[in-house]
């Protein structure tokens, strides 16, 4: 449902963001997934046009951020970061009216923006750091210099944390900013996105909310933005990639995942391996493209694994991600709750033993929401879909091993390659396998959110992505290098002679 006129809503709404001034667009609701009469807010439907003016009008004001020292950049985020902390806690619990997840997860997202822009000033001198090399040849400068204006698209599973760890560091390499959000959990990253812009100067930070294959692809091939940063599904990074190839943009992808957990001969089955692996399984309802989504276990510990796994999982309590008992949100949108639903479905009819597990807050209410019990899958074969397929939800096939070289061969049988982890007593054993892993992040005894943080470069192999997001290396990927060679040896130089000296 789209309205052409923007109705009486005392909502929140995701308005259109051009230089300071939100523009008037076509709004639709913006539903909470765990009670999906409820309008949480309203989103604008922008449009190619609201997408070209946002780039012309961050391409304007280019020239005066770039022209900052990294430092006075940096300032302007820590002011940034000062205007936001009072608001985390209103923020995520908009957060988690328009997205599902606990108030925990939502609070983690909207409470760590502050922090992200500090950290990321504290990086200014790096960004400014200039390599002079002097000698008999001349001398050469190579230094970093900013892109120019880059689009961030963002998707509905960690909408605030994913759109700031592309945010800051392309502000404060000097770049000026289109962020298009999801069109489902647009509210909260929108009002962030628009205390910022009031800090900043003008037209530095726009927003264009709105359908991805209208404003997404606008930005992706619009000839004035030169990255674009991308999260999202891999189907769709693909589609940015040939849009950007028009105009060879520079890109960076941060796609999905089917990331293997492998619990090794020497591991111990304890409270606390469990206790990870369920978080690393079931944090954001599943919907979290570095979760675990499969598990092999070896032989010898496979029974005592998954009697005290689905144990562990039966402790889940599926209800509003406000109420304070709740452990597990709804999914966030239909279309993924009926395709999360019809992979188990399919999984039981295949002949695989399906544990459905948790507890129902309020049975009563359930209908009313994207609800989903957690469950566990065993007996399926290497080839069953659940176990080739990013299944984003609250579901994990549990698979046995038995010999290392194989398991290795069946982690690494993937088109993805985001992050994989081991599990053992004896680490040094895991830090040598970790060598064979085809992924961009190896845990050892660890593999949940909170597990990696902006200090650790990130990112994915194969289809899982291009380019390495957090820290310093962020903040390289959305900068250009340039190199100043004043050379003094001409005579040395080899090369074509066209006059004059040929043959003397
Ligand atoms: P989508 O790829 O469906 O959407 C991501 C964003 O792209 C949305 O804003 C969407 O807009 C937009 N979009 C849609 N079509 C186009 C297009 N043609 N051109 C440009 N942009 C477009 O992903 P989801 O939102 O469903 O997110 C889930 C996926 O994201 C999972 O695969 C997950 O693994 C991955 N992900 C990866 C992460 C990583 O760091 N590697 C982190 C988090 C998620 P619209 O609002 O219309 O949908």
């Amino acid at each position: 449902m789209t309205q052409t006129t923007a109705p009486q809503v005392t909502e929140p709404v995701a308005h259109v963001l051009v230089g300071g001034s939100t523009h008037p667009a076509p709004l639709a609701p913006v539903v909470n997934p765990a009670l999906t009469s409820e309008t949480v807010g309203w989103t604008a439907m922008g449009t190619e046009t609201d997408a070209d003016l946002a780039v012309r009008t961050a391409h304007h004001a280019f020239a005066a951020w770039s022209a900052l020292t990294p430092a006075e950049r940096g300032a302007y985020l820590e002011d940034a970061a000062a205007a936001l902390d009072p608001t985390g806690e209103e923020r995520a619990r908009l957060l988690v009216r328009e997205q599902g997840k606990v108030l925990w997860e939502a609070r983690m997202e909207t409470g760590r923006v502050g922090d992200m822009l500090r950290y990321y000033s504290s990086l200014a001198e790096e960004v400014a750091a200039e390599k002079v090399t002097v000698d008999a040849r001349g001398t050469l400068r190579v230094r970093r210099r900013p892109m120019g204006v880059t689009a961030i698209i963002v998707p509905w599973n960690a909408p605030v944390y994913l759109a700031f760890l592309a945010v800051a560091p392309a502000l404060v390499a000097g770049n000026t900013i289109v962020v298009k959000p999801s069109e489902l959990a647009p509210l909260a990253l929108t009002e962030t996105l628009t205390t910022l812009a009031t800090v900043l100067p003008e037209g530095v930070v726009n927003v264009v909310p709105g359908d991805g294959a209208v404003v997404g692809a606008a930005l992706s091939a619009h000839p004035l933005v030169r990255k674009v940063l991308f999260t999202g599904s891999t189907a769709t990074g693909q589609a940015v990639m040939r849009a950007a190839a028009g105009t060879v943009k520079n890109i960076g992808l941060e796609l999905g995942g089917n990331d293997p957990a492998i619990v090794l001969e020497s591991a111990r089955i304890t409270d606390q391996l469990i206790g990870e692996l369920v978080k690393g399984v079931y944090t954001g309802t599943g919907q979290i493209c570095f979760n675990v989504k499969r598990i092999y276990v070896h032989e010898s510990r496979y029974r005592e694994f998954l009697d005290a796994f689905t144990a562990a999982v039966d402790e889940i309590v599926v209800g509003p991600g406000l109420h304070p008992e709740a452990t597990m949100g709804p999914l966030n949108n239909e279309p993924q709750l009926r395709r999360v639903e019809e992979l188990v479905e399919r999984a039981r009819a295949g002949g695989a033993d399906v544990a459905t597990l948790g507890r129902k807050l309020d049975p009563e209410t359930w209908g009313s929401g994207y609800f989903l019990l957690p469950s566990v899958v065993s007996g399926l074969p290497d080839d069953a879909e659940l176990v080739r397929c990013e299944q984003f939800g609250p579901t994990v096939p549990v698979l046995p091993f038995r010999d290392e070289d194989d398991v290795v061969d069946r982690a690494n049988d993937t088109e993805f390659g985001l992050a994989a982890s081991l599990w053992t007593e004896d680490v040094d054993h895991a830090f040598d396998l970790s060598r064979r892993i085809e992924s961009g992040t190896v845990f050892v005894n660890v593999h949940r959110l909170g597990a990696s943080d902006i200090t650790m470069p990130f990112g994915g192999m194969k289809r899982s992505g291009i380019g390495r997001n957090h820290g310093i290396v962020a903040i390289e990927g959305c900068t250009e290098m340039q190199v100043v060679a004043h050379r003094v040896d001409h005579e040395r130089l080899p090369g074509p002679h066209l006059y004059g000296q040929e043959g003397s």
